[in-house]
């Protein structure tokens, strides 16, 4: 059955506009012009949304959906208005009338088509062509052909301004920007071997950027190399100034290329805007290490990625480095000339006392595996044991990277404008946030669902559509209503003011940019937020997860877990004789025996460990990629320095306690969280009949025993 909408609105031109793109995307559409024909068509017709205008000639748009509502109505409802629609009245629509959303007119056609397809679904199966929509890539692509060669010409003089300012990382910076561009959408709109020598040239500026070339002969051919693209595909290219424009020799694979013209290319396939895309920053990942074999080996496997290594020879440099900047994750050599391991564990403690490097991932690096478990009891994630394959190092990389992700502060950026865009991430990933950057405001939904940041950036005067509108889209969005969003803005009026906080903006700020407001006010917003989500889901008295949220992340790790074949340990750990330190020395004396655990667990263990309070004097520990035997290991570390603590009591002597651990493995002891509980359970019933201050991790299991 076709999808129908019913639109209305008492200007008929509006309708037949909204009419005739809807169609265009194969909805069935109806029309609408006073609250009389509306209510008659929705008690005939079957619908499966209602676009509402505000004011209509016998009535008000709001008051006809309440009566709907009331007479137990649940169709979808996208509610248009001219802008300025007072806060009451859209707190009602969304929060009473359970519109899906509410939107100043005018209203860009395209926009609505895709944010409809977002509620309702497309009108189409995927994959049939759409003959209105080829129309359309093909206008978008004649006029991107014509802006092409004021791109080009942008990107040569970008070119020739670094040249110029040799050591300028700005100005390369710039010139990256412009050849990303390029590189972006030239492919997309199927000009390959542009797209490709930009990639080039893009490559080439950044490798210049961050030292490891330095040299201008890539970027030379690849500049020569799109203008000849560029002049053999028939585009007007105005000419460079500066040595840049000298045509170098060109590279054997691109002898004889061209570049296809619009007509060549009847089906350019998905819109142009749904492949444009998100970029994510480079991983900086600190090396510390005298071996310059692997130093080189590391260099070189991470330029072919999206990873700069930043090479430390010593302790002093590596931690000079850190506070400089702080990077996503650091690989430690335990063989150091000065002071051997303990002179490395040492600079480990003191890279995660620096500002925004508590939580950094660690990796250490040795020639034998001697000193494997107190790295691990230090927080290390990984441990390398040398000779290490430029694989091993990627691999690794990647694995600590991706614990990070979660720790650093991360912002997702939507601004159509690149150079500013670009300007404010680095501004915001000097401060170590993770930054996301978009600029097709369309995929705000998809991407937020990928990125999950700690807060959105929003710019208000984007193609399309307005940041205030995405704005109140996801504030009508359940997963989104808690998230921070801060408004970009050129308008300083009071009345785009207080829009963005009717919107539901959270802050705003006004472009240019001051670089230490936006900071400050970034981050007292994520660490409210924050902070919100911690109590929620902690525990207040030892820090750690609640049940729920512990589960919660339980369940990811097992899933990953599951796909990458990988061990994940579950322990469960209880106090030994509880009850008697509550009785003997206070009760307030038993929460700070709680509180120390909570501490000591939260200080020892890796990063993308969870930690949790199950509930009492019970506690659960979940490791990835950590076999039973490693789990039991690292726990009764734990356990030797959890007996040494010596506790302050209201009542009698200063004591000391223990607790008592059973571990379970997957995939070896269960295959669902159930499973595993309850063998880890066992376990920890096992270590208390053995006469506790015990972690028991081999033996019956529930399922075996019956
Ligand atoms: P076992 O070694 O067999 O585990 O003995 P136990 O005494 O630790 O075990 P039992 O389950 O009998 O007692 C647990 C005690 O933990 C009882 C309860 O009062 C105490 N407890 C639970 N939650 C808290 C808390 O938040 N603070 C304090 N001080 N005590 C708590
Ligand atoms: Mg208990
Ligand atoms: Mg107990």
């Amino acid at each position: 059955m076709d999808k129908t909408i019913l639109v209305v609105d008492s200007d008929p031109s509006v309708r037949e506009q909204v009419a005739a793109v809807l169609s265009e995307r194969g909805y069935r559409v109806l029309q609408a012009g006073t609250v009389a024909e509306a209510s008659l068509i929705e008690a005939r017709e079957p619908l499966h949304l209602l676009l509402v205008d505000d004011e209509l000639p016998d009535g008000d748009g709001v008051e006809w959906i309440a009566r709907l509502r009331a007479a137990g109505n649940h169709l979808r409802v996208i509610f248009t208005s001219p802008p300025l629609l007072d806060s009451q009245r859209v707190a009602r629509l969304y929060r009473q009338l359970h519109v899906s959303m509410v939107l100043d007119k005018p209203v860009a056609p395209t926009h609505l088509g895709e944010l409809i397809e977002g509620l309702i679904g497309k009108a189409r199966p995927k994959g049939q062509r759409h003959p209105a929509l080829d129309n359309t890539l093909s206008m978008l692509r004649k006029e991107y052909l014509l802006r092409l060669p004021g791109r080009l010409s942008d990107l040569s003089r970008a070119v020739a301004a670094a040249r110029e300012r040799p050591g300028d990382p700005a100005a390369l910076l710039l010139a990256e920007g412009q050849a990303h561009r390029i590189r972006g959408t030239a492919g997309t709109f199927g000009l390959l071997e542009l797209g490709e020598a930009s990639r080039r040239m893009e490559t080439a500026l950044r490798e210049a950027r961050i030292g490891t070339e330095g040299l201008y002969g890539e970027i030379d051919r690849s500049l020569a190399a799109i203008r000849r693209l560029a002049t053999e595909g028939g585009f007007p290219y105005p000419g460079s100034p500066g040595p840049s424009a000298e045509p170098a020799e060109p590279s054997p694979d691109h002898a004889g290329a061209s570049v296809p013209s619009a007509a060549d290319d009847p089906h350019p396939g998905e819109p142009a805007a749904a492949r444009l895309p998100v970029n994510i920053e480079m991983a900086r990942v600190l090396l510390l290490d005298e071996d310059e074999e692997l130093q080189a080996t590391a260099a070189k496997a991470a330029r072919q990625r999206l990873i700069e290594v930043v090479p430390a020879r010593t302790p002093a440099e590596a931690l000079a480095a850190c506070r400089e900047r702080p990077p996503d994750a650091a690989l430690l050599s335990l063989d150091l000339s000065e002071g051997g391991a303990e002179r490395t564990f040492q600079l480990s403690r003191q890279i995660r006392a620096l500002p925004l490097c508590e939580s950094l991932p660690l990796a250490f690096l040795s020639q034998g595996p001697a000193h494997q478990v107190s790295a691990s009891h230090r927080g290390a994630s990984l441990y390398l044991v040398k000779p290490l394959s430029a694989e091993t190092f990627l691999l690794a990389v990647d694995q600590l990277v991706a614990a990070n992700r979660d720790a650093r502060p991360s912002v997702l950026l939507v601004d159509d404008d690149e150079e500013f865009a670009s300007l404010v991430a680095g501004i915001l990933r000097c401060e170590g946030m993770t930054v996301a950057l978009l600029r097709d405001p369309a995929r705000v939904l998809a991407t937020l669902g990928e990125v999950h940041p700690d807060l959105l950036l929003l710019d208000v005067n984007m193609p399309g559509i307005s940041g205030f509108d995405l704005c109140r889209v996801l504030r009508a969005t359940l997963e989104w209503q808690a998230l921070p969003i801060v408004f970009l803005t050129g308008e300083t009026d009071l009345s785009s003011r207080l829009v963005a906080f009717q919107a539901g903006g959270d802050d705003y700020l006004v472009k240019p940019i001051l670089k230490e407001e936006l900071l400050a006010r970034i981050k007292v917003r994520i660490e409210r937020a924050r902070l919100l989500r911690e109590r929620a889901e902690r525990d207040a008295l030892t820090g750690l997860l609640l049940r729920r949220s512990f589960l919660e992340g339980f369940s990811v790790r097992l899933q990953a877990a599951r796909r990458k074949e990988r061990a994940l340990s579950l322990c469960i750990l209880d106090l030994d004789r509880f009850k008697d330190v509550n009785d003997t020395h206070g009760h307030l004396a038993g929460d700070r025996v709680l509180a120390a655990l909570g501490n000591l667990l939260s200080r020892r263990l890796r990063q993308e460990d969870l930690r949790g309070r199950w509930g009492g004097e019970e506690f659960v520990l979940a490791l990835p990629d950590t076999g039973a035997d490693a789990a039991a290991a690292l726990l009764s570390r734990v356990l030797d320095e959890f007996r040494k603590v010596v506790f302050a009591p209201d009542r009698g002597e200063p004591f000391r306690t223990s607790f008592s651990g059973g571990v379970a493995c997957f995939p070896e002891d269960g295959q669902d969280v159930d499973a595993l509980l309850r063998a880890a359970d066992r376990r920890l019933y096992r270590a208390k009949a053995g006469g506790r201050c015990q972690v028991q991790v081999h033996g019956p299991t529930p399922e075996s025993v019956g």
